[in-house]
């Protein structure tokens, strides 16, 4: 790729050109085809990628392999924890560029990518410490005898992510990946390549082998589809929409492949009269306009105690008009533009569906009255109040920056809102009572839960969904179980 190594900010669109990464080379699709890539700020063409398909992928499956039964195998733990450490080395030195490839392509403000490129490299620098701390057990079975289990790596794993993070879905997959030791297959967003494929490129600058890292840019529906249905690969992970992860399902089921999904959402964030109503008003509207909403764990329900309703919203809305909306290269944006006009018609969509249904808009609801955004996909964070849960924009993921406020009079009720979801990623809960706070957290069906937090993520500690929301557990040390097999061995000792 021709970008600016230092700085990235090169404004030499057609300069960008997005190999593929197959067997350690930088390649073309084997029909040499290619598709565009759209910076969303300001609508134009900034370089096109590869445009892989079928051969391709079983391209990458050949080199993938090859790596596996050959040098990565046989290399120690301790050694591939080293290159892991390294490759967390070469991304922390390549943040800036990596962050400016990112805002450039999918238009997220330069703060977060430069966030999420730091949060590639501390994924990284996690997993690095992991490969020699996996190890088996030994089991007091009841025949006479040793009974011990090896944890071993599955061979060929498939990535496919989203474009909403391009990195650090990527890494969330790559790092207990390649800790566990197998060889990976990473297909990006076809929205968002750029970052994919550096990273491809930097696992090589950092020494790993060969083919350990391949990635295939192309459509989902052909080069997505043929890692989840390929007879060599032994996993797929996927980060992405429900309907999506349904079929890579049943695409995964002709060799019965390995499945973990981390899916869609609709997180509640629910204030109890009793919180720090500064707090939660204050910080809460980045927990669903951060990412301009494009975050599966975004707090896109506000469910709030009746007593305090008044209070919260004005709070609420007098912290959301704050909320700086704007280029993505200036570092004082807080919200850039959606990834596509295609994204942002969806959103309006439902803007309007909310109005229909009778919610009250509060806030936003339109693009901003400003000409120097005109060219963007940009949209104003919109609040709707007097949302009843029953409705389109309480029920459906929406993936834009727009919020639902619902009332509730007891703690049942919250609780009972919260989880009438098909959903059940994350959710947060704001109350200086404990005890109140932990029997929610207890009662609400989602994998992932804050108290007098927005916080969902800790490369440390497990990431993933109840219900439509997935299955499977990413981050933390139960990511480890996603890229393992058990092995059993029992040994008879009778003499
Ligand atoms: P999609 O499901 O459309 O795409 C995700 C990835 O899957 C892309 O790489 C896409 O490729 C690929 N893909 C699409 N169709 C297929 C197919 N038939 N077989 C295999 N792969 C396929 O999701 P979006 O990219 O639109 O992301 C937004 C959605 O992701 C939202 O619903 C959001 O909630 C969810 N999400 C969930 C997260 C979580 O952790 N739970 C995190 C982030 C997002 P291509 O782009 O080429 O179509």
């Amino acid at each position: 790729m021709t970008t600016d190594q230092r700085s990235g900010a090169t404004t030499d669109a057609p300069a960008i050109h997005a190999r593929m990464v197959i067997g350690g080379r930088l390649v073309d699709a084997a029909d040499g085809a290619t598709f565009e890539i759209v910076d969303p700020a300001h609508g134009r063409v900034i370089g096109t990628a590869a445009l892989g398909g079928p051969a391709d992928v079983d391209a990458a499956v050949a080199a993938a392999r090859a790596a596996f039964e050959g040098p990565w195998r046989s290399m120690s733990a301790t050694a591939r924890g080293r290159l892991l450490a390294r490759y967390a080395q070469v991304v922390r030195d390549h943040v800036e560029e990596l962050a400016w490839l990112e805002t450039r392509n999918v238009g997220k403000p330069i703060s977060g990518s430069r966030g999420e490129a730091k949060g590639v490299a501390n994924t990284f620098e996690f997993y690095a410490g992991a490969p020699n701390k996996l190890h088996g057990q030994t089991i007091p079975v009841s025949r006479p005898g040793l009974d011990f289990t090896l944890r071993e790596p599955i061979g060929v794993v498939g990535l496919i992510v989203p474009w909403n993070f391009p990195m650090v879905m990527a890494a969330w997959k790559l790092g207990p990946a390649l800790a566990a030791g197998n060889t990976t297959i990473l297909k990006p967003a076809s929205w968002s390549p750029l970052t994919a494929v550096r990273l491809g490129e930097l696992a090589l600058e950092a020494g790993l082998p060969d083919g350990v890292v391949n990635v295939v840019t192309g459509p989902g529906d052909t080069v997505g589809a043929a890692i989840a249905r390929h007879p060599g690969i032994g996993k797929v992970a996927f980060t992405g929409e429900t309907t999506t992860g349904q079929e890579i399902m049943r695409l995964a089921s002709a060799n019965v492949k390995k499945v973990s999904l981390e899916l869609g959402g609709k997180s509640p964030n629910i204030v109890f009269a009793d919180a720090d109503l500064d707090r939660f008003c204050a910080e809460s509207p980045y927990a669903v306009f951060d990412q301009t909403g494009q975050d599966c764990c975004a707090r896109s329900r506000i469910i709030v105690e009746r007593s305090v309703h008044d209070r919260v919203v004005e709070g609420f809305v007098a912290a959301t008009k704050k909320v700086v909306v704007g280029d993505p290269a200036d570092p004082a944006t807080e919200v850039g533009p959606m990834v596509s006009l295609r994204q942002r018609e969806r959103v309006l969509d439902y803007i309007r569906i909310g109005n229909e249904e009778g919610a009250a808009l509060v806030c936003g609801g339109g693009v901003p009255d400003d000409a120097a955004l005109a060219d963007g996909a940009y949209l104003l964070p919109t609040v709707f109040d007097r949302v009843d849960p029953a409705m389109r924009i309480s029920q459906e993921e929406i993936f834009g920056p727009v919020v639902a406020i619902i009332p509730f009079d007891s703690e049942e009720e919250a609780l009972r809102i919260a989880d009438d979801s098909q959903y059940g990623l994350s959710g947060s809960i704001w109350s200086r009572d404990i005890g109140r706070a932990l029997r929610m957290a207890k009662g609400l069906e989602a994998g992932v839960i804050s108290v007098n937090s927005n916080s969902s993520v800790h490369t440390e500690a497990p990431f993933g969904g109840y219900k439509l929301s997935g299955v499977g557990r990413e981050l933390g040390m139960h990511a480890i179980d996603l890229y393992t097999e058990v092995k059993n061995v029992f040994v008879d000792l009778r003499p």
